[in-house]
């Protein structure tokens, strides 16, 4: 499950997202000439040629209130910590300046491997005016325009180059999870009441991750389980730590390494918008999500409390309707001995198969309740349905024509299966393709 990560580091305006934008192959970041302009997306999956990989743009990672020099120190700090190959981006209009000096020599006192970029190499005298990036001391200097798209290739072709060995982690099937949420919904607080109630404890394992160090139990089934390490829960006091996009992106990390995400709310203060940045993520990534509301001794409760607060859960995480909610304390420690078993039917439901002949049972009543649409004078046929992966679990449906699958219909077929078969807690994705 652990994957090579990739940082790009280098001055303001270079292009680090720009370039982050046509490694990851969308445009999800907001390009703009203003330095300092927010950015959200910092953290992305993407591949080449068959070796997948994690990209982090570390320009995104701003550090308010502190002055340049140490923001651009703070984030090769982190792409030192964070990624097992770092991209150097310098740019060709502007030749070597200090700031570039001062990068490098922070990343001189690293091992990771630097591959040096030179962006903004439009053109073919551009590209021939890269050699006073040799004084850097990275070796070749690789000249890219991210705009155009040109040498992009070969920057990845350098990348994957430098990824480490595949390493053969050892057989592990316990169930892997995480919790994930803002600074101080509690999440240190469950973590270590949730290991309390345990019987059988608890060994520190290191995480593949640089300096995570997980933790394994057996709850009383003989169940193991492996809880992700995250931010804010193990603290190495520097000064990034506290920012809330570094939050964000060791949260991303811990959810790429889960089975099961626990999003943890706080009840005293509802929902925010930073709730759903990282909910959204775990849906995308189709790990299996729980919602735990913590804190619920704060409130004054009467008979209403806990299904107000279930429609307003429901309301503002809309796309998490598969999600189960429970209500907890860290505190009095109520209901905590539900999680272990609720990430087991969770982990279990995210592994279902369904036999095909059971599945086309499933879909030929779903058809005949609701028959299929109609669009532009076309109906939709479906002709049958298979099940391909599971975590989470995925469908093909063969259609007559894709584009009449439109998203209503689309999630009505999802709804049924739901109906059908138990995928509490996990997302499905189904996708259509045309029978031949
Ligand atoms: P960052 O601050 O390092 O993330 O830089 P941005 O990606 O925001 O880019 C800064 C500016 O440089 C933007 O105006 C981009 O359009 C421009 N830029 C980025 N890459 C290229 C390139 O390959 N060629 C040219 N000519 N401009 C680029
Ligand atoms: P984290 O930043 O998400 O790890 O949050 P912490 O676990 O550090 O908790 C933040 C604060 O909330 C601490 O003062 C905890 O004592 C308090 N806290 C955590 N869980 C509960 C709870 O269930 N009830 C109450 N009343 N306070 C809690």
């Amino acid at each position: 499950m652990s994957q090579p990560t990739v940082a790009i580091v280098g001055r303001p305006n270079v292009g680090k997202s720009t370039l982050f934008n046509r490694i990851v192959g969308e445009r999800i970041s907001i390009v703009n000439d203003t330095p300092g302009v927010t950015r959200d997306r910092i953290y992305a999956n993407s591949e080449w040629l068959g070796h997948p990989f994690s990209v982090i743009d570390t320009g995104g990672i701003e550090i308010s209130d502190e002055p340049f020099v140490d923001q651009i120190r703070d984030q090769a700090e982190i792409a030192i910590d964070e990624a097992d190959v770092i991209v150097f981006l310098v740019s060709a209009h502007s030749g070597v300046t200090d700031a570039d000096e001062q990068v490098a020599q922070i990343l001189y006192r690293s091992d990771t491997p630097v591959v040096l970029a030179v962006n903004k190499a439009d053109n073919p005298e551009q590209r021939q005016d890269i050699y006073d990036f040799y004084s850097l001391g990275f070796g070749d200097p690789i000249p890219v325009s991210s705009v155009h798209g040109t040498g992009i290739g070969d920057l990845l072709d350098a990348i994957v180059a430098d990824f480490p060995a595949e390493q053969d982690e050892p057989e592990d099937d316990s169930i892997k999870f995480s919790l994930i949420g803002r600074p101080n919904v509690g999440k240190s607080s469950l973590v270590n009441a949730i290991l309390g109630e345990q019987r059988v404890i608890v060994s520190d394992v290191e995480g593949t991750t640089r300096d995570a160090i997980d933790t394994k139990f057996t709850d009383e089934s003989g169940q193991d389980f492996t809880m992700i390490d995250t931010a804010g829960l193990r603290k190495r006091g520097k000064v990034y730590e506290n920012t809330e996009k570094y939050a964000v992106l060791r949260a991303m990390r811990a959810i790429d390494r889960s089975d099961v995400v626990l999003v943890v709310l706080n009840a005293e203060e509802g929902i925010r918008e930073q709730d759903k940045h990282v909910a959204g993520y775990a849906h995308e990534a189709g790990r299996g999500i729980i919602i735990v509301v913590n804190k619920w001794d704060t409130l004054e409760k009467d008979t209403h409390t806990m299904s107000d607060f279930t429609n307003l859960i429901r309301k503002e995480f809309e796309y998490l309707d598969y999600a189960p909610i429970v209500f907890v304390s860290a505190k009095t420690k109520q209901r905590l001995n539900v999680l272990p078993e609720m990430i087991k039917t969770v982990s279990e439901n995210q592994n279902r198969r369904i036999q095909s002949s059971v599945l086309n049972d499933v879909l030929l009543d779903a058809v005949s309740v609701t028959p299929t649409p109609t669009v532009r004078g076309k109906r939709l046929r479906v002709y049958y349905m298979t099940q391909v992966a599971v975590k989470p679990p995925t469908f093909v449906v063969f259609v007559n024509d894709p584009d009449l699958l439109h998203f209503s219909y689309q999630r009505f077929l999802i709804n049924q299966l739901r109906k059908a078969f138990d995928f509490t807690g996990t997302p499905i994705h189904l996708i259509a393709r045309k029978r031949k």
